[in-house]
C-alpha cells in the first residue's frame, strides 16, 4: 500500500468526516456511561484535523498521522484526547516510508502499546482498546481478506464491550451499572477502522 499524496488526504478526510457525521451517536453512548462529551470531544478534534488537510499534502504519511495526533491532543480533551492523541502520534513515528502491510502492521502496535502505557489500560477494561487490540491482532493474522477481518472484528469488538464492566475511565465510576452499553471509545475506534477500510476498498 503506497500513498500518494491524494490518496493520503482522501484517507484522513474521510476518517475525520465519519467520526464528525457520528458525533451524536457517540454523545449517546457516553451519556448512557459517561459525560456526554465524547461525540463533541472527537468532533472538535477532527473539524482542527480537517482545517490541517491542506498542509498534509507536503508530508510523508508518517508526518501527517503525527499532526494528526498533535491536532487531536490540542483540540479532543477529555480522557480520549490524550489517547488517541498518543495512537496517531505513535503510529506517525512509526510508519516506514513505503508503508507495507507488515510495515503498517508493526506501526500500528507500537501505536497500541503506546495508548495502553498512556492510559495505564489493556483489554478487557471496556475501552477504545478493546477494539484496538483485537483489530490489531487481525491485521498480523488476515491473508487475503484484511478487510472484510478488518470490518467485521472491528464490529464484533465494539459490541463485546456492551456486556464488560468498565475498569477504567468515567464508566468505571458506575460499577456493575456501566453493563449493558457499549463503550463510546470502542466505537469510534470501530467508526475510524471502518472508515480505513472503506478507503482502501475503494468504497468511500
Ligand atoms: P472523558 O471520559 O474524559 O469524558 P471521553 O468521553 O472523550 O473522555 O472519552 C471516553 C472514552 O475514553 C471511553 O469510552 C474509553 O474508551 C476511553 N478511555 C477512558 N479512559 C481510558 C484508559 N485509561 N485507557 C483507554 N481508554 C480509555
Ligand atoms: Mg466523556
Amino acid at each position: 500500500m503506497t500513498l500518494d499524496s491524494a490518496a493520503q488526504r482522501h484517507l484522513i478526510r474521510t476518517v475525520a468526516e465519519r467520526v464528525i457525521r457520528h458525533a451524536d451517536e457517540l454523545v449517546a453512548l457516553d451519556q448512557a456511561i459517561g459525560d456526554g462529551d465524547h461525540g463533541f470531544n472527537m468532533q472538535r478534534g477532527f473539524e482542527a484535523v480537517l482545517a490541517e488537510l491542506d498542509q498534509y499534502s507536503a508530508m510523508t504519511l508518517g508526518e501527517a498521522l503525527k499532526s494528526v495526533g498533535m491536532a487531536l491532543v490540542k483540540n479532543v480533551g477529555g480522557a480520549s484526547g490524550p489517547l488517541y492523541g498518543t495512537l496517531f502520534m505513535a503510529l506517525g513515528r512509526s510508519m516506514p516510508p513505503d508503508a507495507s502491510r507488515a510495515g503498517v502492521a508493526q506501526a500500528f502496535g507500537a501505536a497500541v502499546e503506546a495508548v495502553k502505557a498512556r492510559g495505564k489500560s489493556d483489554v478487557g477494561q471496556k475501552t477504545m482498546l478493546d477494539v484496538l487490540v483485537p483489530v490489531l491482532q487481525a491485521m498480523r493474522e488476515a491473508n487475503g481478506d484484511l478487510l472484510s477481518r478488518l470490518r467485521t472484528t472491528a464490529q464484533a469488538a465494539a459490541a463485546a464491550t456492551v456486556p464488560m464492566r468498565a475498569t477504567r475511565g468515567r464508566a468505571s465510576f458506575l460499577g456493575e451499572r456501566s453493563i449493558g452499553h457499549m463503550d463510546p471509545g470502542a466505537r469510534s475506534s470501530e467508526l475510524i477502522v471502518q472508515a480505513v477500510a472503506d478507503v482502501m476498498e475503494g468504497k468511500a
